[in-house]
């Protein structure tokens, strides 16, 4: 999915654009791995959003941390859930690059988690509605009473 995204780096390299700096900090090379990687608006976001399902983060700037983030949640159900809370974040973080291009302006990293709130809230009652064990419907409780949208 990342190899379709064109980066500013990317445009700039093949003469479409002439600056390849980050839209979301304005402070380095817009490359994939900086933008999704790096980049201090991205982490933000992550952070926030990490601290809501109370996930710790370490080595945030290699790659694969993504990929590490949804390994430490255990279980099939709750791995499910925070992959599906990545993608959501991905996604919203791609449309605060888009908003930035056109509109030049970077939507704060808090309304970043609350959209990724309310798109995972609808999600999460959905997982709570099937059958599940005490466990994963605790901590999939837990989450939903800290969603504060
Ligand atoms: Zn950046």
């Amino acid at each position: 999915m990342h190899n379709r995204l064109q980066t500013r780096s990317r445009l700039a390299k093949i003469g479409v654009c002439q600056e390849d700096s980050c839209l979301l900090c304005g402070c380095y090379p817009e490359t994939r791995e900086h933008l999704f990687f790096q980049c201090t608006y991205s982490q933000t976001c992550l952070k926030d959003i990490m601290e809501w399902l109370q996930i710790k983060v370490i080595n945030w700037e290699k790659e694969g941390t993504w990929r590490r983030l949804a390994r430490q949640a255990k279980g099939s159900v709750s791995r499910s859930f925070v992959w599906a809370v990545l993608a959501a974040a991905i996604y919203y973080i791609w449309m605060a690059r888009i908003d930035a291009f056109w509109n030049m302006k970077v939507p704060h990293p808090r309304s970043i988690l609350k959209k990724v709130m309310i798109d995972s809230k609808h999600r999460i009652l959905e997982v709570l509605n099937r059958k599940r064990t005490c466990k994963d419907r605790r901590w999939i409780e837990d989450i939903l009473s800290r969603i504060n949208v």
